[in-house]
């Protein structure tokens, strides 16, 4: 007889368990049991469904380093005795935590699925039930080796399972809330679930997984926009402690051609500041060849982002950060792509 595989599913807060607070009107988190009772369906998986919630749980507006090092911590701890894992988690912030856990759970071999809802789960056209249904679905599901199919971070929303660290949210009103415009979606849930493995990284199968539980958030994100002044830009670089800047940029990574502009980004980098070239735009690929303004940035010693998103950016400096000392090995490991979080290589 072979034994039921096992999925743990973390409740971390979010609309999903939200329930309306009869004085004020507005959302706010609730206990988890609340969630399961109004999920009957989670019986009738031929699983194994054990739970931990977070204490409190929260909006994930409130999201903190700190919860993602819980986070880990949890899942790291329970690790062997699960064959994947699901992660009940607000929206807002869902693809900064995914993107965080991307980096700090280093060879996963398991599945850990982010998913959530746009209205929370008791509610008559709950978009939650089924995204949570699947999420579990795809938690547990493996090949005929018995490898998981997705050892993945990832997020499972309205039909799509994403890379965490490849995705954006979309909309605050559409189901659909979640996109990664840059990477194609590795799994599709419709009639049947499609797994894309050809899109799926594969682990080594025969090394642990290597979790990760620090973080150094000494980074700062900026966007550019025409008027921007230097005195203000001045004094966030010359800020003592902060270690690096993801600069949002225009279009294939363009700058205004101020001489100010690049005199300050030539002083950050020689000040040992790393410096990330990230654009507005959520679709394409920073050049900065391209345009003789983005190739000045270059000279200027700021690292092209690729097609990172802004979220898998900022986690990647707080997690590359809290190891490495020397900024030259910073940017090294920013040019590459350690977790499949920018088409590289
Ligand atoms: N404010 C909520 C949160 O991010 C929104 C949601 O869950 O969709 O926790």
């Amino acid at each position: 007889m072979s034994m039921a595989n096992k999925v743990l599913l973390i409740y971390t807060g979010g609309t999903i368990g939200m329930n309306r607070n009869p004085k004020t009107g507005a959302l706010e988190p609730f206990d988890f049991e609340h969630l399961l009772v109004n999920v009957p369906e989670l019986r009738e998986f031929e699983l194994v469904i054990d739970t931990y919630q977070f204490d409190p749980p929260i909006d994930s507006s409130d999201m903190t380093p700190a919860r993602w090092t819980e986070l880990s911590h949890v899942i790291t701890d329970h690790y062997l005795d699960y064959d994947g894992f699901v992660v009940l988690h607000g929206t807002d912030t869902m693809a900064y935590t995914a993107s965080a856990l991307s980096y700090m759970l280093e060879n996963l071999t398991r599945p850990v699925i982010f998913t959530g809802s746009q209205l929370p789960i008791g509610q008559l056209r709950t978009d939650g039930k089924e995204n949570l249904i699947t999420s579990i679905e795809i938690a547990a599901a493996k090949d005929e080796t018995g490898h998981a199919l997705v050892p993945e971070v990832g997020i499972y929303f309205n039909g799509h399972l994403l890379r965490g660290n490849r995705t954006t949210k979309q909309s605050a009103e559409e189901f659909n809330a979640f996109e990664s415009f840059n990477y194609p979606h590795l799994v599709d849930a419709g009639v049947n679930i499609t797994y894309h493995t050809d899109r799926i990284l594969t682990p080594k199968w025969d090394k642990p997984m290597k979790p990760h539980f620090r973080l150094d958030n000494n980074v700062i994100i900026f966007s550019l926009f025409p008027g921007i002044r230097e005195d203000l830009v001045r004094h966030i670089i010359a800020t003592p402690n902060l270690k690096s800047i993801v600069m949002r940029t225009f279009g294939s990574g363009n700058a205004p051609q101020l001489p100010w502009v690049l005199q300050a980004l030539r002083e950050a980098t020689r000040n040992g500041k790393v410096v990330i070239n990230i654009s507005q735009c959520m679709q394409g690929m920073v050049e900065m060849g391209r345009y003789d303004t983005g190739y000045q940035l270059q000279e200027a010693g700021v690292i092209s982002g690729y097609d990172s998103t802004v979220e898998s950016a900022v986690t990647k400096l707080m997690f590359l950060q809290s190891h490495y000392q020397d900024p030259e090995q910073v940017r090294e490991l920013m040019r590459q792509s350690i977790r499949g979080e920018i088409s590289v290589n």
